[in-house]
């Protein structure tokens, strides 16, 4: 299956749940647009990189649509649609003012330099200006992104448009980012975990735990779990893994990763080396995918000792091994709701701009947590109630909501 089909396995699976028609089940399992762009970038060595970009609109019933840009080699559209979907239900689910959409360019920004990403994401900009606006359509950071890009991206947009901070989220303090924002899809991943935690009578300072990924999310998150007392016993970044049963010295490593340094190259003095594959199926009670998609599957899903799953990545778990995992009793946060704080963090910044008046990190940090516990709530209601799955709850919540709106909008 391709990323979207699996998306649209879940949101079928949910629709089951549910009273939706077969014509708002097609609307609801296709995009609205999808705009698919040239993006010419001449290179510091004097060659000409021809680059594919994409902004996929998936759904804007419940508001204007949101969701981040990924730069990665294997962006395509199907990726792209598929995510773009998930924001959908994500929103929604979180009850954000919000549509559903994603981007991307099929490029390795590890391979390019900085001035090579600021004419690639100014074309890009330019490229994709006419479907988005305050209103219409608000990018944010993704795999590959982050403030710098969106400062880039705000820079382009307000040279056409006129000032526009609130036209991405995701930046710099200095023009118009939030603080919190930059750590708040970490901090909504513990959040999440500490709120599941408390329901189910278990405690968090006791649990060991394994993040796979230390960029923006895993690396916020890890910080995020020692504050609470956990153990985090194992991290992984590209290069590789650390493990010590002991507790890896997190804050050793943030400092590494500050500096660029990759965490393999820690191994010996900070940890174990272990693998991004073996870091996956070690006996933690708590494994926190934090990187890319597709990573727990049909191959290695028997081989998780992990008890709960926390989804901080987009879709990390395919149908087969969320059935797989299911069937052996292991709890999963979905990322629909698990990494969620990103965009309800977004959310907070794009409030801040529109209003031109800036909150304190205490009380986004205090209404991120509101937020997330609530919407944690309800989906665990939903899931004892019906006897279904975090998954299907948190899909069921957000399907049901726009389905509503896109009825009431008379899409149908
Ligand atoms: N890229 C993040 C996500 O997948 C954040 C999106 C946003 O803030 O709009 O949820």
């Amino acid at each position: 299956m391709s990323p979207i089909e699996e998306v649209n396995a879940y949101v079928r699976e949910a629709a089951g749940l549910l009273d939706i028609s077969d014509d708002l089940l097609t609307v609801l399992t296709t995009s609205y647009r999808e705009v698919t762009v040239q993006v010419p970038v001449r290179l510091d060595d004097g060659r000409l990189g021809v680059y594919r970009g994409y902004r996929v609109q998936h759904n804007g019933a419940r508001g204007p649509y949101k969701g981040g840009i990924r730069y990665h080699p294997e962006a395509d559209i199907d990726e792209v649609r598929a995510l773009a979907s998930l924001m959908t239900w994500k929103t929604a689910l979180m009850g954000l003012p919000y549509g559903g959409a994603k981007g991307g360019v099929q490029c390795d920004p590890h391979a390019m330099s900085g001035r090579e990403l600021e004419r690639l994401t100014r074309r890009f900009t330019n490229a994709i200006g006419h479907v988005i606006g305050v209103q219409r359509d608000i990018p944010a950071p993704d795999v590959g992104t982050n403030a710098q890009t969106m400062a880039w991206m705000m820079d382009a947009y307000s040279g056409r448009y006129g000032h526009s901070p609130a036209i991405v989220t995701g930046k710099p303090l200095e023009l118009g980012g939030a603080p919190g924002r930059e750590a708040a899809t970490g901090r909504g991943v513990v959040y999440c975990l500490a709120a599941a935690c408390r329901r189910w009578k278990l405690d968090l300072a006791t649990l060991t735990v394994a993040v796979q990924g230390f960029g923006n999310v895993g690396s916020w998150a890890a910080r995020e779990l020692v504050e609470c007392g956990a153990r985090v016993v194992a991290v992984s970044d590209v290069s590789g893994g650390l493990h010590d049963e002991r507790g890896l010295d997190v804050v050793a490593l943030l400092e590494r990763a500050d500096r660029r340094e990759p965490l393999a190259a820690a191994a010996g003095h900070l940890g174990d080396a272990t693998t991004n594959t073996e870091l996956l199926e070690l006996d933690v009670d708590v494994l926190i995918p934090a990187a890319l998609g597709g990573v727990l599957h049909e191959g290695n899903a028997r081989s998780v000792q992990a008890s709960i799953v926390v989804e901080a990545a987009n879709h990390p778990t395919t149908p087969e091994a969320d059935k797989l995992l299911q069937d052996a009793g292991v709890r999963i946060l979905p990322d629909v709701l698990a990494n969620a704080g990103g965009v309800t963090g977004s959310y907070f910044e794009w409030a801040q701009d529109i209003q031109v008046f800036q909150w304190k990190e205490d009380r986004f940090n205090a209404e991120l947590r509101d937020v997330m516990e609530r919407a944690f709530c309800e989906t665990a209601d939903f899931a004892e109630g019906r006897g279904v799955s975090l998954r299907q709850a948190a899909f069921a919540i957000g399907l049901e909501r726009v389905a509503h709106a896109s009825t009431l909008r008379g899409y149908v």
